[in-house]
């Protein structure tokens, strides 16, 4: 299967007064043609600013070193310009809080001309386009003469949608997609990015959450981050059934489950806090945390490694030469 998106010790960094943040510290992973990818990992774990970076890159972010190609695109070091004219057409994004990308002030149509501009189309190309893609979404066409507040919310993740993907981008990355909605306008948003990757309407799709439930619907396969590193990587149903990585077994676990009574079991959690980036813990970096800690752990980074079929796993407690339990 064609590789659409590739990354190898990919590293982002913000640049402060006190050092640099070390938000994204050496990444490796591809994405193959027609995947939905979840990534999943705690607040702050390194995730948004992954998937920001490659579309867009703006101070005090700093790409460090390694590689991220979409396709034969080279995204490290791509000028701003080449940058602006793949960002829709080759790869695009659903931000978070999409809810709110809209202004208000302005009708659809009026995005719909700035879009022709940026991309020097003819406006009537793109409303043609958007009208097509809006009927596929389920969106009437009168929305192009609505302003977005005159939309529900579901409508306006809608139109959201419909403009991220009015050029057929070989990739396309939701940050959050559903995290604002309704249950019910939650399912019909998953069912919507599904669908829009087995029409062939995108190439494949990152969807960024930490609702593991949602993820568990569409992905194909889920990247685990923990403190700006890949822990673990598997098909879905291996990942959520059977986690391998500690980090990957608490975020499984604190997930509520119905029929539990909440007020007489406690909710599994994870203890502590991610770490400060700017001065990540040596060793593995979610050894302050894990249950399992060796002493190994606190002094040598376990490397992303297969541990069976298509399973990848950062942890000693895998590897033959791992230390003494502590
Ligand atoms: Fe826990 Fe050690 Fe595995 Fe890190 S390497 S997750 S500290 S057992």
């Amino acid at each position: 299967m064609e590789t659409i998106l590739e990354l190898e010790d990919y590293k982002v960094y913000y640049k402060t007064l006190s050092g640099y943040v070390r938000a994204v510290d050496g990444v490796s992973f591809t994405i193959k043609k027609g995947e939905i990818v979840g990534l999943i990992g705690e607040s702050g774990c390194g995730k948004s600013t992954l998937i920001m970076s490659l579309v867009i890159r703006k101070p005090p972010m700093i790409v460090m070193g390694g590689k991220a190609r979409l396709k034969s695109i080279d995204l490290v070091n791509i000028s701003e310009k080449e940058r602006r004219r793949i960002l829709l057409t080759k790869i695009s994004i659903i931000p978070q809080y999409a809810l709110d990308a809209l202004p208000t002030i302005k009708k659809i149509k009026t995005f719909l001309k700035d879009i022709a501009k940026d991309k020097g189309v003819p406006e009537e190309e793109v409303l043609e386009k958007f009208i097509e893609r809006a009927r596929i979404i389920g969106l009437p066409s009168e929305v192009v003469n609505m302003y977005p507040i005159e939309l529900s919310g579901g409508m306006r993740q809608r139109v959201v949608i419909t403009l991220a993907t009015i050029f057929s981008p070989d990739l396309l990355i939701a940050d959050e997609p559903t995290s604002a909605l309704d249950v019910t306008t939650q399912r019909h948003v998953l069912e919507l990015l599904a669908e829009l990757r087995d029409t062939g309407i995108i190439g494949s799709l990152i969807f960024v959450t930490h609702d593991i439930a949602s993820v568990r619907q569409i992905a194909d396969k889920i990247i685990v981050m923990y403190a700006g590193k890949v822990v673990e990587i598997g098909e879905t149903e291996d990942i959520v059934t059977d986690p391998k990585h500690p980090y990957t077994r608490k975020l499984i676990e604190a997930v509520p489950k119905l029929g539990i009574n909440y007020k007489k079991k406690r909710l599994s959690g994870l203890p502590g806090s991610p770490p400060s980036l700017l001065n990540p813990p040596p060793g593995c970096r979610f050894h302050p945390r894990c249950p399992l800690v060796m002493a190994t752990c606190k002094t040598r980074e376990p490397p992303l490694k297969p541990l069976n079929g298509t399973r990848l796993v950062a942890c000693w407690l895998y590897d033959q030469s791992k230390g003494e339990q502590s």
